[in-house]
This record gives C-alpha cells, structure tokens and sequence, in this order.
C-alpha cells in the first residue's frame, strides 16, 4: 500500500495554472524522483504533497487519511513528526552551530536538551561530519552544509523525506557524494523520499522516476531498483 498519493491535483496561482490534473503514489521505504522542465509544476507538486499547498482540486492522502480531512492544527503536526525537508538552500540558521541546527527540531518537539544534543551528534559519523559540530553553518561548505540539512531533516525519524533540488546549488562532484550519503542513510532508516530535480544524475539514486511537464506527470515510471 501506498504511503503517499496524490489523486488529479489541481493548482493556480491566479492566471498560471501550475499543476492540472497531477496524480502520483509514493511506496514505503522508495525514493522517487520527480523530473521535468522548470516551472513544471514539480515544486507545486511537492508542496501540495506535503501539506503546505492546498490543491484548487484533488486529494492528497498519507498513511491512509486524506490531508483534507485534518484541521490546520493536524497537518501542522503531521509535518513537524511525519515529514522531513531538504531544499537546495536556506533552511539552516546560519548563526547556530552544525549540532544546535540538527538538535533544534527535536527540542521544538519538547525534548529535553542532554537527549536532544545527544541525539543530535549521533547523525555526525553517519553523514561524514565528524568534527564539525561545533562549527556555525554559514561558515561550512556547501556539500557539509548540505549533509547538516539532511541531518536536520532526519532526526526526528519522519516518514518521508521531501527533497526539493537538494544538491542544486553544488558542483556535480559535491551533489554526488551529498546524494550518496542522503541515500545510504535514508536506506538505513526506511525512510521513503520525494525527491524533486532536473538532474539526471540525481535522479539515478532513486528507485523510480516520473516526469510532470505542464502540470501533469506524463511518465509514471517503471521501477529500475
Ligand atoms: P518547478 O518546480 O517545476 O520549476 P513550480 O512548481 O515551481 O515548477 O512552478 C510551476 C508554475 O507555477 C510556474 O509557472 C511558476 O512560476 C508558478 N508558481 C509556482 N509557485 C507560485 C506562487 N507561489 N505564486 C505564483 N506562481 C507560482
Ligand atoms: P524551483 O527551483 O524549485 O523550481 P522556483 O524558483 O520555481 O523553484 O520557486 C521557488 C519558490 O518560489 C517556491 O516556493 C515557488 O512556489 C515560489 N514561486 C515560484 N514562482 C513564483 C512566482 N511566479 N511568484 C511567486 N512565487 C513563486
């Protein structure tokens, strides 16, 4: 069974119709990857998936309840537990350190801080940042900052993992090793992943790929793993 669907969503903003009549599921534990052109539609796709667009038209349904069914409060919830978020930038405060990054999600849980930064610095080793936890994010790397967003993202052991052009912002080298280490881990922790690029490259980590063009998925994809 699914753990994700989308059933023939429907989406504009004003005049722009950005998604028109869009289906996809999404099968525990795999990473499919959304392709296709910009301005596509696959960032509004993501989005509506995860909650944070309501569809004009259309139903999203994760873990068997449809998204339409919850009240704001639920869907707020169900995306700080359930779902995890790696975009190609911006989402880490630069002025933290690496390990109060990672940890801040759990402590807006309401974890207490030894568990929460204890937790926290298990997911170094693990992403290659052994070292680095002390350090503030905005004096990292790309690829290292990107790793600490993954991190960050995971910690909370969410269900899926939205990934919007998670290495778009890196050199090819960078986003193959940031892509390599986001998919051992994810392997490891079941977790199933929503990953949007236009990279082809980056796209060959996932187990299936679709392609939206106009709004619509043109190709639902043949398994390949
Ligand atoms: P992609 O991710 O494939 O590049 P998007 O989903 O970002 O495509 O965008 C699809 C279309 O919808 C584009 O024409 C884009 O400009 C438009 N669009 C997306 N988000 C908004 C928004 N918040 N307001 C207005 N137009 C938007
Ligand atoms: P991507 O690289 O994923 O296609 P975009 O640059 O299309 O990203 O969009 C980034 C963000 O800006 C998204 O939240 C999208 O919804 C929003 N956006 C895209 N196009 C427009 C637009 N024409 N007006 C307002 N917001 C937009």
């Amino acid at each position: 069974m699914s753990i994700l669907y989308a059933n023939d969503l429907t989406k504009s903003f004003g005049a722009t119709v950005a998604l028109q009549g869009a289906s996809l599921s999404l099968e525990p534990g795999e990473i499919l990857a959304v392709m296709g052109p910009s301005g596509s539609g696959k960032s509004t796709l993501l989005y509506c998936l995860a909650g944070i667009f309501t569809p004009d038209d259309g139903t999203v349904t994760f873990g068997g309840r449809r998204m339409d069914s919850l009240s704001d409060r639920e869907r707020t919830r169900l995306r700080r537990t359930a779902f995890g978020f790696v975009f190609q930038f911006g989402q880490l405060v630069p002025e933290l350190t690496a390990v109060d990054n990672v940890a801040l999600p759990l402590l807006l849980s309401g974890k207490r801080r030894t568990a929460a930064y204890e937790q926290a610095r298990s997911w170094f080793p693990r992403l290659g940042l052994t070292g680095l936890e002390g350090r503030r994010t905005g004096e990292l790397s790309g690829g290292q900052a990107q790793r600490v967003a993954v991190a960050r993202a995971l910690v909370t052991g969410p269900e899926v993992l939205f990934a919007d052009e998670p290495t778009g912002a890196l050199d090819s080298l960078t986003g193959e090793m940031v892509m390599d280490l986001m998919v051992d881990t994810v392997r490891a922790e079941h977790t199933s992943v929503l990953l949007v690029t236009h990279d082809a490259r980056v796209a060959a980590h996932a187990d299936r790929q679709i392609t939206v063009r106009d709004g619509q998925v043109i190709d639902a994809g043949a398994r390949v793993r």
